[in-house]
């Protein structure tokens, strides 16, 4: 029998801090045998964003029969209409190729992830270095409008003072720096020699 065992790594943070560039490093480290948690969600793609590799894009009609079916561990409408959840059976998935899963969600995505499986999950949120450096790095990436990015900084603040409930804190100053902090976190928090 195998005595591989699951466990979850949450990054979570207000939009614009960073946390994919860090998921991203982190998932190229194959050492660290982790696989991208595809959310799902009711937004439209983004950009280059493509199904099923950056989110599962379905209706808001489909997102809600799967609240009712139960299909998702957790799930947000992260902003008005914008509704984001991870599916039971992402987990599951990436449970059976036996592979560690690392989450990009929310605040409260990721703490509810971390109360379900307590033991299993490391729940890590990264830092900008204030709010209006995040307005600017919103506004650099130019994928959303002028509302949306007033509508990601106003929720910031309410993200960023969610902070202490996390098992670790990453300040996100100097991006190197944040990569190579994620690396020792979750290297030691899946006990690699
Ligand atoms: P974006 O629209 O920029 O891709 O994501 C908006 C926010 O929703 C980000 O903070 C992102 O991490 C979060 N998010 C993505 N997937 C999930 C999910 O499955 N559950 C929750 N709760 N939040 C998610």
């Amino acid at each position: 029998m195998s005595d591989f065992k699951g466990k979850l790594i949450v990054f979570s943070a207000p939009s614009g801090s960073g946390k994919t560039t860090i998921v991203r490093h982190l998932l190229k480290q194959e050492k660290l045998n982790l696989e991208f948690s595809i959310s799902a969600t009711s937004r439209e793609p983004r950009g280059l964003e493509k199904h099923r590799e950056d989110y599962y894009f379905i209706s808001l009609r489909e997102f809600k029969d799967k609240i009712k079916t139960d299909a998702f561990l957790e799930w947000e409408e992260v902003y008005r209409d914008n509704f984001y959840g991870t599916l039971k059976s992402e987990v599951e998935r990436i449970w059976k190729l036996k592979k560690h899963v690392i989450f990009d969600i929310d605040v409260v995505g990721g703490l509810r992830i971390k109360k379900k499986y307590p033991e299993k999950t490391l729940a890590v949120f990264v830092k900008p270095p204030s709010v209006d450096e995040l307005k600017i790095r919103l506004k650099k990436r130019s994928t959303e409008s002028e509302d949306k990015i007033n509508m990601r900084v106003a929720k910031a603040s309410v993200e960023l003072a969610t902070a202490p409930q996390f098992d670790k804190i990453i300040k996100n100053y100097e991006l190197k720096v944040a990569l190579k902090e994620a690396e020792v976190l979750v290297h030691d928090f899946l006990e690699l020699k």
